[in-house]
């Protein structure tokens, strides 16, 4: 990891910008694919499976029996790990669920707000170099309680043109049949404009590579809802000298084996520290299977020295962290000095990997500064919320006149008539 000592405030925008090994044609590449899955379909879809994913597809839905296969090949403890995880994500979200009461805003003028489930919803299941069977409970858990009826789930195949058993089984724990092995940005183009097989959505949810984002980002211009840009993670831990250096390592590198394009960074007030955590940088990336991933992900990264735990808040506030982690002597104090960050891990023991996993909260999350705008995934994100309102007549005699007033000042004398014309008959 690159060592910067006190970068002044001027060039901490420069810094946080990400490392993105942007294709200088990603767009193209991505239109390109959406357009085709437009126009083909089905065909299309095949042909991109074979050249991206190297499989001949044949049928695109996951049949009753490779479910059935996949529940056989999950171990034991796993399913158990699984529904651990679930009834902690559930808890988490389900509280998020608030009935709003109705609200007088005057005499006669009621008006409140209600959820409504959005009715059908795609998921994308990220499945390039690591199959992301937790995102599953991230995003189908908040969609099942929201009450959305449709869940159509898609995910890469491999090069045999299976998926993954713990995949396949979190998505039928979770009551989910409509699966397709689909990938990339074909995914994505599939669930925003349908083809033969694949039911069109209104709304798509999940992470991915640089290609479903983008894809995500090119079909919300058509007018396709998605979450949010959730592209490669990162993540950013403040450290003072109480931090341990080992698990500072152990958090970076958790985020550094998801792929190249992600970025840790890490910053701290205790100058010693930075030496610690690189040698046990070294020391447990000999042991990881990834290890060759994460090398080169630590090669865009950095940590950087700040005088004070405040100052690093600062940095952080402006790189608007995916995954933030406060390893720092009473970090509930700095709670309410947090403006930007998707989710933020509080002590030397709120690993980021339990966030991730099994703690409750939900790890589709804002990516390359998207943290200073939007929220992670939430209950919130598989709602609409449509207001009401009812108006008496007393309701209307309050209010008639303000709104006459305010339309004939914006000179909309059919908006001002609907008020008059119920005035006048009310006064009759
Ligand atoms: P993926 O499923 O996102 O992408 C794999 C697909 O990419 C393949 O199926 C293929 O169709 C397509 N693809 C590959 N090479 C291509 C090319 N040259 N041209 C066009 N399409 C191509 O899986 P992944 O690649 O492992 O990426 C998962 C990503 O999700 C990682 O970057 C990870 O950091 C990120 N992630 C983010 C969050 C979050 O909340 N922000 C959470 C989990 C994972």
């Amino acid at each position: 990891m690159k060592y910067l000592n006190n970068t002044p405030r001027s060039e901490w925008q420069i810094l946080a910008k990400r490392p993105v090994i942007e294709k200088r044609n990603l767009d193209d590449i991505v239109n390109n694919i959406i357009d085709k899955v437009r126009i083909m379909g089905d065909v299309a879809l095949r042909e991109f499976t074979l050249e991206f994913d190297e499989f001949n597809l044949g049928e695109l839905k996951v049949s009753p029996a490779e479910i059935e296969k996949a529940k056989s090949q999950v171990s034991e403890e796993l399913k158990q790990a699984i529904s651990v995880a679930y009834n902690n994500i559930y808890k988490f979200h389900a509280f998020q669920k608030v009935t709003e009461i109705p609200v007088e805003t005057m005499e006669g003028i009621t008006c409140w707000r209600k959820n409504v489930a959005i009715e059908n919803v795609g998921l994308y299941i990220p499945g390039g170099s690591a199959p992301l069977f937790s995102t599953i409970l991230m995003l189908a858990i908040p969609a099942q309680i929201a009450g959305c009826k449709n869940i159509v789930l898609c995910t890469p195949c491999d090069q045999n043109g299976t998926i993954n058993p713990a995949v396949l089984y979190t998505a039928s724990f979770l009551g989910i049949n409509q699966i397709y092995k689909i990938g990339g940005a074909q995914a994505v183009a599939a669930l925003a404009y349908g083809t033969e097989s694949i039911p069109k959505v209104d709304k798509i949810f999940g992470p991915g590579n640089q290609f479903v984002t983008k894809a995500k980002e090119l079909v919300q211009k058509n007018g396709i809802a998605i979450d949010l840009p959730a592209g490669p993670s990162e993540v950013l831990v403040i450290a003072d000298k109480n931090a341990d250096a080992e698990f500072i390592a152990a958090d970076l590198l958790s985020q550094a084996e998801h792929g190249t394009d992600s970025q840790v960074v890490f910053t701290t007030n205790y100058e010693p520290l930075i030496e610690q955590v690189n040698l046990a940088l070294e020391k447990q990336l000999s042991t990881l299977p990834r290890a060759g991933l994460a090398k080169k992900t630590l090669e865009n990264s950095f940590s950087v020295l700040f005088n004070s735990v405040d100052e690093c808040i600062d940095f952080s506030n402006v790189y608007a962290p995916e995954h933030l982690i406060l390893a720092i002597e009473n970090p509930t104090e700095y709670c309410d000095k947090i403006l930007n960050a998707g989710s933020v891990f509080l002590g030397n023991y709120a690993c980021e990997s339990a966030g991730d996993y099994a703690s409750g909260t939900n790890h589709t999350l804002p990516t390359n500064g998207y943290a200073k705008s939007y929220s992670g995934v939430s209950y919130d994100s598989f709602v609409k919320k449509i207001t009401f309102q009812k108006i008496t007549p007393r309701g209307l005699q309050n209010i008639g006149a303000t709104v006459e007033i305010m339309a004939q000042a914006e000179q909309l004398t059919a908006h001002k008539n609907a008020v008059s014309i119920r005035l006048k008959k009310i006064n009759n």
